[in-house]
């Protein structure tokens, strides 16, 4: 199934209609996405069964961030070889681990205002958890995950990267760096959700010696340095993930630091993965 943010409400997806799970639960479940995944069990027992009778067709404009509001946000860095090698750093040996801060989540398809000349894009499978899991294994920490979806780790390389020991986080959570959706598909809508072909395009002034339409990323999340199980396992045995939390588990190469290139005003940018959809965001 797919459940996502539908202008503030829950709802279920299916084809070009959404089902509010509030009326269709007569009030079980939700309102309020969070709510959702933090009655996962009896979520995933009831939502099979829904009657989409009442579905709607909606705008895909009024998607907001699936979860808007977790408790804890978590970002993967260098975990995919090749994006490693172009940034000229050693693969990681422990995960490397960042926040972006709540404030910077958005729905799938916002304008992102540009703080400066140096902002980047990260294509990224963003997991949701819906299970409060802490110590996993990775079994366990298979067990823990809702679903998955597309994101993007926008960052700003000049805030990111100053300082005698570089922050991330801040350089990260800019207004819309953190956009994702369209929804938190579920591990049975998944072929096998270790190998999702990643990728994203750009268009608009950076893409202009390419035709107009530039494949800049195009990686599988087979390549992930820590698999999403490891990741989830490793955080899991420093803090509790609760439900709701969303893990940005990295990018594959093609970056823009790697390319030699920076987002402009006018870009369009389009990140898929396979079997979750696509997520565009536009550049002033
Ligand atoms: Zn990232």
């Amino acid at each position: 199934m797919r459940i996502a943010n539908l202008n503030g409400r829950a709802v279920l997806l299916r084809g070009e209609t959404a089902l509010d799970i509030a009326r269709a639960s007569m009030g079980r479940f939700g309102p309020e996405p969070l709510a959702v995944f933090s009655d996962w069990a009896s979520f995933v027992d009831w939502a099979p069964l829904a009657d989409f009778a009442g579905a709607v067709s909606f705008d895909e404009n009024d998607l907001l961030a699936p979860v808007p509001n977790p408790s804890q946000i978590f970002a993967i860095g260098l975990n995919y070889k090749d994006h490693a090698e172009e940034s000229g750093l050693d693969y990681p040996e422990h995960l490397v681990v960042f926040t972006k801060f709540a404030s910077a989540l958005a729905g799938p398809n916002v304008e992102v205002t540009l703080p400066s000349e140096f902002v980047d894009y990260e294509t990224e499978l963003v997991v949701v958890i819906g299970v409060e899991t802490s110590d996993a294994d990775e079994t366990q920490a298979r067990a823990s995950i809702a679903g998955f979806s597309v994101g993007q780790d926008y960052s700003e390389r000049n805030v990111q990267r100053r300082g005698p020991a570089p922050q991330f986080s801040l350089g990260k959570s800019y207004a819309n760096f953190a956009p994702f959706g369209p929804a938190v598909v579920t591990l049975d809508e998944l072929l096998d959700p270790d190998q999702l072909a990643i990728g994203a395009v750009l268009e608009g002034p950076s893409a202009v010696d390419h035709g107009g339409r530039w494949t800049v990323q195009d990686g599988n999340t087979s390549e992930l340095i820590f698999p999403v199980a490891r990741i989830i396992s490793d955080l899991s045995h420093i803090v509790t993930l609760r439900p709701g939390d969303v893990i940005f588990t990295g990018t594959p190469a093609g970056v823009g630091m790697g390319r030699g290139i920076f987002l402009k005003p006018g870009d369009v940018l389009t990140s898929t993965i396979g079997g979750l959809g696509s997520i565009r965001n536009q550049f002033v």
